[in-house]
């Protein structure tokens, strides 16, 4: 048999030829829903002042540690570790883009620049996970990092263009799910209330809660096992958002106040809750129908601890994600389809095997202001028009030997049928006319 992709990853294929699509080519596998996405973000992401950054997609393991938590199934189960010849076996390829950004603007002094820097980027992310729907191993991240400035306005403004980004591709019944996780000392005070509250009925938590009690109380509350889920609610244990303390509730208040004021719906989740140490306050995830409820399309959250986890100094910051796949699975729900590619505007062809250097050549020449394909090798006057159809291109142009002495084209729009006869020089500017 031939060889397969490793598992939980996925081809994104190029759109087909024809009218119509192979199953294969479902949208969360087609290469250009992926670019239109990115491109979507790009814009909206510009316009509201964000460059583009790239970092490597492996990075120092501890630097994945670090900046993901030790605590997390990330770092614990599902690092992908890079290895080559003569290595120290301490690389990682990225599980989320957050770490290495912070990383990168440390290290190339980026806090030099105005402030808050808005970064974006684009690109694959790795988790060694259960493989499943909406759950791969290489899978897609948007990322928006917002560095420099611990004002409402910046959560706000980011989960206005997280909204934005996601509407503006067609979606709409992506939600908004917003909470606090309050400062560090409002969190040390929540654990405290955790663990009175699950101590008493501690054999009763799974061996993962268990671990978690001692290190992490608040992560029991994202187990994902039945009997945990079960036990909180039979405890009614109280939410995190009962713990802010004022600077944190007052910092909560202002975000919630700026997105009321500004139309962007959203709705309270008290339980949301991100174990590490370096979030602060605002925590949101985006969550859409079509994904399924117990997995987001995206996260986002405010991280002013990172910066100094990783070495550097306190910088405030705020940033999200979604998963492209996730989103096109969304899209797919909602019956919305992203643009497929265009086909050509010309497709030319010669007649004789002589003239197929020069139907080249003009195709070269309209290239100058449209997309333009031809032949490689002599056509029947029939299969000219066909290939051009195949090819989804709008216009069809044939060269025969009268064609070829005159330098002329036999032109055929193929949508109206209508035929003209244009000369070669006369060709760019005759295409670009509206038809
Ligand atoms: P996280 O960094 O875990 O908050 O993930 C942010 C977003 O990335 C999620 O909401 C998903 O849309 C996407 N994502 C995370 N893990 C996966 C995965 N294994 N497969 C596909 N998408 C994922």
């Amino acid at each position: 048999m031939a060889l397969q992709r490793p598992k939980g990853t996925q081809d994104h294929l190029p759109d087909g030829s024809s009218g119509s699509h192979s199953k294969a080519a479902r949208s969360d596998t087609r290469a250009e829903a992926f670019a239109h996405v990115t491109e979507t973000a790009r814009r909206i992401l510009t316009r509201g002042g964000a460059r583009l950054i790239q970092t490597p997609i492996f990075e120092e393991a501890d630097l994945v540690r670090r900046g993901v938590g030790g605590s997390t199934d990330i770092v614990r189960k599902e690092m992908f570790t890079v290895h080559y010849f003569g290595d120290h076996g301490g690389f990682i390829l990225r599980p989320e883009g957050t770490a290495g950004i912070v990383r990168a603007y440390l290290e190339n002094g980026l806090k030099q620049w105005p402030s808050p820097l808005k970064l974006w980027t684009h690109g694959p992310m790795f988790r060694a996970e259960n493989v499943q729907k909406g759950r791969l191993r290489q899978f897609h991240q948007v990322d928006y990092e917002v560095i420099g400035v611990a004002d409402a306005l910046i959560d706000a403004e980011a989960i206005a263009l997280m909204v934005e980004v996601v509407q503006t591709l067609g979606l709409k019944g992506a939600r908004v799910k917003l909470g606090s996780i309050g400062d560090p000392a409002d969190r040390e005070t929540y654990n405290g209330y955790l663990r009175e509250t699950f101590t008493p009925h501690f054999e009763r938590l799974s061996d993962d809660s268990k671990d978690r009690l001692e290190r992490n109380p608040m992560r029991i509350l994202d187990s994902k096992s039945q009997t945990d889920q079960a036990l909180i609610a039979e405890l009614g244990v109280r939410p995190m958002l009962d713990f802010l303390g004022e600077a944190a509730a007052g910092h909560f208040t202002q975000v919630r106040g700026y997105l009321d004021a500004w139309g962007v719906g959203y709705d309270l989740d008290p339980s949301i809750v991100r174990g590490l140490d370096y979030y602060r306050r605002t925590a949101w995830e985006l969550h859409h129908e079509g994904v399924g409820a117990k997995s987001a399309l995206g996260g986002g959250g405010r991280y002013d601890g990172l910066s100094a986890e990783l070495g550097g100094p306190e910088i405030p910051a705020v940033g999200w994600a979604f998963g492209i796949e996730r989103l096109l699975i969304a899209l797919d729900a909602e019956g919305i389809e992203l643009p497929q590619q265009a086909g050509p505007l010309l497709f030319i062809a010669a007649l004789d095997p002589e003239h197929t250097g020069l139907a080249a050549q003009i195709a070269l020449q309209v290239r100058a202001v449209a997309s333009a394909e031809f032949a490689y090798r002599a056509l029947k006057p029939g299969n000219v028009f066909k290939e051009a159809e195949r090819r989804r291109a709008t216009y069809a142009a044939l060269i025969g030997s009268e064609e070829a002495a005159s330098g002329s084209v036999t032109l055929k729009h193929l949508q109206n049928g209508t035929q003209h006869h244009v000369n070669v020089n006369d060709l760019n500017a005759f295409l670009l006319e509206p038809s």
